[in-house]
């Protein structure tokens, strides 16, 4: 084999490894008690397993969404508490997400600067019903940007692509994730290549993978799937587990088996999202 030959044949076999670096994981939970009704995880969400499972895992860090067990700000305000104190207990490990909703009027916007100054980092928003496009959401969406706190917005709802879409344009200062990358209807965030055929959409929308990677990985979808993430650009999409729904180890495999590049798969499973939140 000439030299160059040799050099094209290990650059085409380095192409083929998978990124084998520090992975950041940003979409996971901790249990917060087992409401009825509630989805059963598939391992304990408590956080001691979360940190063995990413120390095991190579995943350096965690975004972790609070999920409070109902619409209840006093609920959610003494998980916020608990997780600050997660967060000072393990410095570096973990990057907070509130749960506070646009219902909750003027208590919920104090509660959105009381969590930034904790440290969080972002806030989900998860209405009990999808619209975006009321006063209310308006106002919500406009303090977490000022405290420039990372919306991330509940993806399995239909049309949830087309309205975080018309929240990113009104909001150009705004970060957006749309969480699953729209779960069942993933093909719908291809709404966000359309955007960018226009020099005024700002690129604020971020993708993450959790549940519809390990739901598609094994399918003829999954190649679809690929495709979408590298329509509206692999440099917006992140990793996610859905932990304790996923544990990480699957929920990584689910993400190195869709068949990216190295190159790929390092922006998606570490550098995107340490952009994201540097
Ligand atoms: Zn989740």
């Amino acid at each position: 084999m000439s030299g160059r030959a040799f050099l094209a044949a290990a650059a085409l076999a380095l192409s083929g490894c998978s990124y084998t670096g520090k992975a950041i994981d940003a979409h996971a939970h901790l249990e917060s008690g087992s409401a009825p009704g509630r989805i059963q995880p598939k391992v304990s969400g408590r956080p001691d397993v979360l940190l063995q499972e990413m120390n095991r895992s190579g995943v350096d860090q965690a975004v972790l969404l609070v999920v409070p067990p109902g619409a209840d700000l006093a609920a959610a305000r003494e998980l916020h508490d608990q997780v600050a104190a997660l967060l000072r207990a393990n410095p570096g490990r973990f990057i907070a997400i509130g749960a506070v909703q646009p219902s909750d009027g003027e208590p919920g916007l104090r509660e959105l600067e009381r969590i930034a100054s904790l440290g969080y980092r972002g806030v989900k928003l998860s209405p009990s019903k999808l619209e975006l496009q009321t006063p209310e959401v308006q106002a919500f969406v406009a303090r977490a940007t000022a405290l420039k706190l990372v919306i991330y917005i509940e993806g399995w709802w239909p049309g949830a692509a087309h309205e975080t879409g018309k929240l990113a344009l009104a909001f150009p200062n705004g970060r957006f994730v749309l969480t699953h990358m729209g779960g069942i209807r993933f093909d719908d965030v291809l709404v966000f290549r359309l955007l960018e055929l226009y020099p005024f959409y700002p690129r604020n929308v971020w993708f993450d993978l959790s549940a519809v990677a390990p739901l598609y990985v094994d399918s003829p979808y999954a190649a679809q799937l690929r495709f979408v993430c590298r329509s509206v650009g692999t440099d917006r999409v992140l990793f996610g587990s859905d932990f304790p729904l996923t544990g990480l180890d699957a929920a990584l495999s689910a993400v190195r088996r869709l068949g990216f590049t190295r190159q790929e798969e390092q922006a998606i499973l570490h550098d995107n999202a340490e952009a994201l939140f540097r």
